[in-house]
């Protein structure tokens, strides 16, 4: 049985010693999958259920004993590493910085000043995640929240031309979502999540930008903490999604450009390590020399802290001026 059958079946009240009442005070929290329990330590979801540490260890133990996540054979493991696709960025040194590609079951996140080219690198993935596997591609759709309003079916023309694809058909591949405001953002990932089910083939999932909304809405100081809450839920919501149905995310982070303007280390994005933390990939973008573009590979936990070049042309991303 794979993970997204478990997932259909099984529940939150599956689980000993869960209750309706205490499955929805998970659910509330944002614990709302078997998966979010079996990745859990016990002292958290105690204090997060209101549960005795017994009650919750059996708990834990449960959800991992129904989505097989105790020990299993190298084989199995090795199934799971064979699953992850690498999604081609279309410039060849970027794809070296992350490793091949932007990996399905993993977080990529780019942050940089306006302009620095995250939007674009979300619109290349759109069209690249459809090529064929041996072309960098994953035969697949992606789901896009868009919550500045900068998603433009224009450059995806330019892009799926310049691929030799079929530019309305490339289109269709994209379910593109506004997101009003931060509510909506978080609730969009559970409408991906019913795309996913009706089986739509979505192997990535864009969200143009993660940090606007909250940031404009959680504007006061005594705020602070409750923004990166929910940041950090929406975060590991995605998490779980890429996980359950082994599909590559990339978000994207808008900085200041100007040191002066910013309180420390002008490298740092907003969302603070909260953001570092979820995130497999992190990148900083900035502009370069000649039009040129430069990303730096940050915090990542398996790849060098290092940096590369590429430039965004009409056609797309390039090594190339
Ligand atoms: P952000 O990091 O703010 O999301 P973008 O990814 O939107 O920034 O990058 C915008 C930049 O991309 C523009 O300033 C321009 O340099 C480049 N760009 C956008 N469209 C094209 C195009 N059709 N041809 C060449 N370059 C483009
Ligand atoms: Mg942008």
């Amino acid at each position: 049985m794979s993970d997204e059958n478990i997932e259909k079946e099984a529940c939150l009240t599956d689980l000993p010693g869960i209750g309706p009442t205490t499955a929805a005070k998970l659910e509330e929290a944002g614990y709302d999958d078997l998966m979010a329990i079996a990745v859990m330590n016990p002292a958290d979801l105690s204090t997060i259920a209101d549960i005795t540490e017994a009650t919750a260890r059996k708990a834990v133990n449960a959800a991992r004993k129904l989505l097989r996540l105790e020990f299993e054979d190298a084989t199995e493991y090795l199934k799971k590493r064979q699953e992850v696709i690498k999604i081609t960025t279309g410039s060849s040194n970027l794809n070296q910085l992350l490793g091949g590609g932007v990996e399905t079951r993993g977080m990529t996140e780019a942050y940089g000043a306006f302009g620095s080219g995250k939007s674009q690198l979300a619109h290349q993935l759109a069209v690249n995640v459809q090529l064929p596997l041996e072309k960098g591609g994953a035969n697949a759709k992606s789901a896009w929240i868009d919550t500045e309003g900068t998603f433009r079916p224009e450059r995806i023309k330019q892009m799926s031309d310049a691929l030799g694809l079929d530019y309305e058909k490339t289109l269709k591949n994209i379910f593109v979502a506004r997101a009003f405001n931060s509510d909506h953002q978080v609730l969009l990932v559970e409408k991906i999540k019913d795309l996913i089910k009706n089986g739509e083939p979505i192997k990535l999932v864009i969200v143009d930008s993660i940090t606007a909304h909250f940031r404009a809405e959680f504007t006061g100081r005594g705020q602070l903490a409750d923004r990166q809450q929910r940041i950090n839920k929406h975060i590991h919501a995605l998490i779980r999604l890429a996980e359950a149905y082994n599909i590559a995310i990339y978000i994207t982070n808008q900085v200041m450009s100007d040191p002066a303007m910013m309180f420390g280390d002008p490298t740092r994005a907003i969302g603070g390590h909260i953001l570092g933390h979820g995130s497999t990939y992190r990148m900083y973008f900035r502009k370069g020399k000649k039009d040129s573009r430069v990303a730096k590979m940050v915090d990542s936990p398996n790849l060098p802290e290092s940096e590369c070049i590429f430039f965004i042309l009409e056609k797309g991303l390039s090594d190339e001026e």
